[in-house]
């Protein structure tokens, strides 16, 4: 049974010059499968002849609150027209989101409820970012709530977050921010939580698993973000590979892939 990486960059250009061998070496090792995510208009179209590139990639479409420098309000009809165009093509709305440390929430909040209706317009699982916003996507889904689901990627917070969460049908993405001993609070809820309510994600090439701070990251870590996440929910032999696989089945069903 393989791994699938349930959010990671392999279109940024940090990879254009290793892309091919990268994606071939990690099949090898058994990370199969990858999601790669939207983040700008401009971006999310490109996304669209990437995934005709490469079979193992599936992507999602959306506006990632980083880049609101280069948010203009015609971007919204644009990448919905875009989105519906390539339905077919695609396997989640996002990443989209709120981020505090982001000037201009209330646009920022008005932009993410968009993404949640056209989400459910085209019954896709949203990828949702957040920063320090817990209380502010949880208005959100009551003025607007997700019918298909979705993950809260890199997720931490309280183990009570993590049950709106999944009550609220979403998963939540588990990465290298577990192998790091300061992250004691998120470890110990992801500890947790059933493997029905988790994904494997690394952020590829962003969050650097610990012991590996100034490298690029790369999806080839993804066997290693399992490993730990064994370790904190003490399973081994037998158990480990049974959590594997539910691991893999939590992700395609969310993804339908
Ligand atoms: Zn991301």
């Amino acid at each position: 049974m393989a791994f699938i990486d349930s959010h990671c960059h392999l279109d940024f250009a940090e990879f254009d010059a290793c892309r091919e061998p990268l994606i071939a070496q990690c099949q090898q090792q058994g990370v199969n499968q990858f999601i790669v995510p939207g983040i700008t208009l401009a971006q999310s179209h490109s996304l669209i002849s990437f995934q005709q590139q490469y079979r193992a990639i599936h992507i999602g479409v959306g506006l990632h609150p980083y880049f609101m420098s280069e948010y203009v309000a015609e971007h919204l009809n644009q990448l919905s027209e875009l989105a519906h165009r390539y339905r077919s093509q695609l396997i989640a709305i996002g990443e989209c989101g709120i981020d505090r440390s982001i000037a201009n929430i209330a646009l920022q909040i008005e932009i993410f409820e968009h993404h949640i209706e056209l989400a459910n317009q085209l019954e896709l699982p949203l990828i949702v970012h957040h920063r320090q916003s817990h209380d502010l996507i949880a208005q959100s889904f009551k003025r607007c709530q997700p019918k298909f689901g979705g993950v809260i990627h890199a997720f931490s917070g309280s183990l009570q977050q993590a049950q709106y969460y999944i009550k609220q049908g979403f998963k939540l993405g588990v990465g290298g921010v577990i192998t790091y001993q300061r992250a004691q609070k998120t470890r110990q809820v992801i500890a947790q939580l059933d493997a029905a309510h988790l994904l494997l994600e690394t952020d590829s090439p962003s969050m650097p698993l610990a012991g590996f701070q100034g490298q690029i990251n790369t999806p080839l870590q993804l066997p290693l973000v399992f490993e730990q996440l064994c370790q904190l929910k003490q399973l081994n032999g037998r158990d480990k590979q049974l959590f594997k696989q539910q691991l893999y089945d939590s992700c395609s069903a969310l993804f339908c892939i």
